[in-house]
């Protein structure tokens, strides 16, 4: 661009982060507004593998693919089915020791590695932490954002980059995320290999999925020898609020949650019963499958901001991150900032739809009766094989 706009991005997400970093390397300046206190004041959660054609893409557009490969574990990418007697009915193995950290290949990372690589690669006062947004307005002349303190800060450029319940959004949009039906109950196990082997030996060396009941636990790993696990269930939104399962009583939400999954195998079982820590419930929400909105001069979203959807096509993240890397790029090749923003939006609001599709008929595929028959078809034709049994 001729002149350099002003570029606030709300958000210090990956979404957020990668945008930043991109322009960065295109010689822009931004700022980013995020309401964590630190880069350390929150769990990050788990592990992500790195799509070829979107996280990994954007990596290279933001230079770090190479900083990316010692960080990422391509060792961890397995996958594993199984029914609730815990046979496993689908698996693919993970790569050799070598493979799988290029081509085709989707190298696992931990979330908390991942943002601190973008984190480390941002001049120093890019990111603004404990700048909480409070609302957002269009103008009269440049788009504002308002924080919790009460000040203003005006822009050429704002980017809703501040996920699920962003304060951007309404600028553009009146859509609200919808609750799916599913919660999750997040567990954790550390030390796995020494003080969990059976729970090691179950879920291997990557992601395990068991699925029945209309019910499953999906198991992790994660790096620092450590095993995450989301327990899904189908229940009312309150659900997760209701206080039965409570992070400060760990002993009560165990049994509760293990109340839920009565006649599964104990090696499954285990996944909750020899978790460590708090156990913490969360709804899952989505917005509309086809979200889009109508260019909104100075405004755009990117992300689960634009685009949130279930976890259950592994892309939310990978597409934010390459949301971040393309409206980066477009900024920087396109002078006129509304030419920028219609050269970003139009092929990312298809790319984001056909994935919360896909997001959408899994979630509903999965958690059907029949859920673990349809999930080995759905594993089987993604991947043209596998180990089927
Ligand atoms: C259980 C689970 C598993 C998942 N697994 C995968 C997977 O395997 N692969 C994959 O690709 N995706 C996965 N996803 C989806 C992925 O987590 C999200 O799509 C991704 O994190 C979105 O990134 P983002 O940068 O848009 O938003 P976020 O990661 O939500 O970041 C938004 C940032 O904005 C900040 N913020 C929010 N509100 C404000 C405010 N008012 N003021 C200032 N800052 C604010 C937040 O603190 C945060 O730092 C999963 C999601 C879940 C829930």
């Amino acid at each position: 661009m001729s002149t350099a706009p002003r570029i606030a991005i709300a958000g210090a997400g990956l979404g957020g982060l990668t945008l930043a970093r991109v322009l960065h390397v295109h010689g822009i300046a931004s700022t980013v507004y995020e309401l964590d206190a630190s880069a350390t004041a929150r769990d990050q959660g788990g592990s992500l593998d790195m799509d070829p054609e979107s996280g990994r893409q954007a990596l290279l557009h933001a230079g770090l693919l190479e900083e990316f490969r010692p960080l990422s574990r391509p060792e961890d990418g397995e996958l594993r089915l199984l029914g609730k007697d815990a046979t496993v009915g689908f698996r693919i193995p993970a790569p050799e020791p070598g493979e799988g950290d290029e081509g085709e290949e989707r190298p696992e990372i931990d979330r908390r590695a991942l943002r601190d690589l973008l984190l480390r690669s941002l001049p120093e006062g890019t990111v603004r932490w404990g700048h909480k947004i409070r609302s957002a307005s269009p103008g009269p002349g440049r788009p504002a954002l308002t924080l919790s303190d009460g000040r203003t800060v005006e822009a050429d450029l704002l980017v809703g980059a501040d996920g699920a319940w962003s304060r951007i959004r309404p600028l553009v949009s009146e859509a609200d995320p919808v609750y799916s039906g599913l919660s999750y109950v997040d567990c954790l196990l550390r030390d796995v290999d020494t003080r969990h082997p059976a729970v090691a030996e179950l879920v291997g060396r990557g992601t395990m999925f068991a699925l029945a009941d209309e019910k499953g636990l999906i198991a992790q790993r994660n790096g620092g020898d450590r095993v995450r696990v989301y327990a899904a269930v189908k229940a009312p939104e309150e659900w997760s609020r209701s206080g039965l399962i409570d992070p400060a009583d760990p002993v009560a939400a165990k049994k509760r949650l293990l109340d839920l999954f009565p006649d599964w195998d104990e090696g499954l079982r285990a996944l909750i019963a020899e978790s460590d820590g708090p156990l913490v419930a969360r709804p899952i929400h989505a917005l509309p499958i086809d979200h889009r909105w109508d260019r909104m001069p100075g405004v755009t979203l990117l992300g689960d901001a634009a685009h949130l959807m279930s976890p259950f096509a592994g892309a939310g993240a990978n597409l934010a991150m390459l949301d971040g890397a393309e409206l980066g790029l477009a900024l920087a090749t396109h002078d006129d900032l509304e030419t920028a923003l219609n050269a970003y939006e139009t092929p990312m609001f298809p790319r984001a739809e056909a994935a919360a599709a896909q997001s959408a008929d899994n979630l509903t595929d999965f958690f059907h009766p029949d859920g673990l028959r349809i999930a080995r078809e759905t594993f089987i034709a993604l991947t043209s094989g596998g180990e089927a049994r």
